[in-house]
């Protein structure tokens, strides 16, 4: 290992940089974030150029292997969220490449239906506790092909006119007194700035928020989900029905080495896919704890962490577990997984209390199912999101559009997900462009106006 950092600096020299694009609106980050933002800024007549570290879009829903979009529907059944995330649901069931419950089951505590659901995947997604009848239910998740995805993504793209700069990162903000102008991109051809009468971080990380002079809270607990690493990889030509057979013959013998791979250190829980296409392969998301994903340091260790808890549990499942020994490793994640970290200080912060008020805002732009919070889900099953939790309180010409939007940790850690993301995405862009449209600052945007266009491009929303 080399050296770590010192407390020694140097100075950058100041230069020149060639103006590659002036646009309306310039999305940094190609996640679930950045392509409802874009999609939704392009479509509002915005002249929008999209810019991703990465040679695909779709951030940890594809490259991060993360291919479960939860929480459609709440516990009842009924479908919340819709927009651009259902668009992209349809088109990849259009092209086979994704797997839900039927419609007429969702909301269903039927036993039996519900045992099928849970032997399906081996796992939750399809279903949730209801504590209000003390039973499961069957609720609406998608499962999603990462590789048609990515490619449907880039068409989407396409159709709606966005300008992508992939392979680019966003290095920093160009900004002017508390304004920000556009951003300095870095890529293969070097430096270069991207001017813009908004732009919208939709990093994750919210990479451009504290250079952008934004104030942040990066508060972080450990023992939360967000406050993790992952490390997902998937195992193909699995024999499933051999290994199925198996867990249900000697269930004993199983959690026995299961116990056993755990004590090594290995990735003991696993799930089946369901993509048609996918026969035989079954994830792995190994969690690694860390409070703060942005760390090079701890960037680099989870990706040599998880690779060596990769082939260690590979080698173990091969050599003991029925049903794998024929198997191969048939994919690490490109992008490691991140699940957390600093969220913008905005107009409105949301927190634990927001779970439970039941308030519907005078500026709502998304209604989330929350269905993963026992006692609280049960009495509130959903929440509001206001637009100024999109909004930095400090800066303007900024919008934030993906994990990092204003929220206390206990928020985030439930409404941070993929649907969330894009829901969030396709509100800020709709914004953007009526920012521009009406030549005044984000945070100046007519809420009826923004979520009657909301609701016309079909977002399902608790106000008229
Ligand atoms: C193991 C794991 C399991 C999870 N399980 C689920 C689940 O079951 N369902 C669910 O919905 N969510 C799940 N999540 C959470 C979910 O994946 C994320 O919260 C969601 O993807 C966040 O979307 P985002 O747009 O904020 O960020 P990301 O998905 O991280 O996308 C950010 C994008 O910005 C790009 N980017 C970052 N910095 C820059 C830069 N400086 N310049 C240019 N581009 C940049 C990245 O390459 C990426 O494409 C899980 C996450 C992990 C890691």
């Amino acid at each position: 290992m080399g050296s770590r950092s010192t407390s020694q600096t140097i100075t950058e020299p100041a230069r020149e940089i060639e103006i590659c694009q002036e646009a309306d609106v310039v999305v940094v980050g190609g996640g679930p974030g950045g392509i409802g933002s874009a999609l939704s800024a392009a479509r509002s007549g915005a002249d929008t150029v999209l810019v991703e570290r990465y040679g695909h879009l779709g951030g940890m829903s594809t490259g991060g292997l993360v291919t479960i979009i939860p929480n459609l529907s709440d516990i009842s059944g009924e479908q919340q969220i819709t927009g651009i995330c259902q668009e992209l649901v349809d088109r990849l069931d259009a092209k086979g490449a994704t797997d839900y419950p039927k419609k007429e089951d969702r909301g269903s505590a039927d036993e039996k239906l519900v045992q099928h659901y849970i032997d399906a995947n081996l796992a939750w997604f399809y279903i949730r506790d209801d504590l209000n009848i003390g039973r499961k239910r069957v609720l609406y998740t998608a499962l999603i092909d990462p590789e048609i995805m990515k490619c449907e993504l880039n068409n989407m793209m396409e159709e709606a006119g966005v300008n992508l700069y992939l392979h680019s990162w966003g290095a920093r903000p160009i900004v002017e007194g508390n304004t920000v102008k556009g951003v300095i991109i870095e890529n293969k051809s070097g430096r270069q700035a991207i001017l813009a009468k908004v732009v919208i971080d939709s990093t994750g990380d919210g990479d451009l928020l504290q250079p952008a002079g934004a104030e942040c809270d990066t508060r972080m607990v450990s023992g939360l989900r967000i406050a993790n690493f992952a490390f997902p990889f998937w195992i193909g030509n699995v024999n499933m029905k051999k290994l199925e057979d198996f867990r249900g013959s000697q269930p004993k013998k199983y959690d026995e080495l299961m116990q056993d791979l755990k004590s090594q250190g290995g990735a003991a829980f696993y799930i089946k896919d369901l993509v048609k296409c996918h026969d035989g392969i079954v994830w792995f998301h190994p969690f690694f704890p860390s409070m703060n994903q942005s760390d090079i340091h701890e960037i680099n260790r989870i990706e040599l962490e998880g690779r060596k808890k990769m082939l260690l549990s590979y080698d173990f499942y091969r050599k003991h577990v029925p049903g794998f020994e024929n198997s191969y490793i048939a994919l690490s994640s490109p992008q490691l997984g991140t699940q957390g970290g600093q969220r913008v200080i905005g107009e409105y912060i949301c927190t634990a209390k927001d779970m439970t008020s039941d308030e519907v805002f005078e500026d709502t732009i998304a209604i989330f199912p929350d269905n993963d919070n026992g006692e609280i889900s049960a009495k509130h099953p959903n929440v509001c999101i206001p637009y100024r939790a999109l909004v930095p309180k400090k800066t303007d010409g900024l919008l934030v559009a993906c994990r990092a939007f204003s929220s206390e940790y206990q928020f985030n850690e439930y409404f941070n997900l993929i649907p969330h993301c894009i829901a969030f995405g396709q509100a800020a862009g709709t914004a953007a462009a009526l920012a521009v449209e009406a030549g005044v600052q984000p945070r100046k945007v007519n809420y009826i106006t923004l979520q009657k266009r909301l609701i016309n491009q079909g977002v399902k929303l608790p106000v008229p």
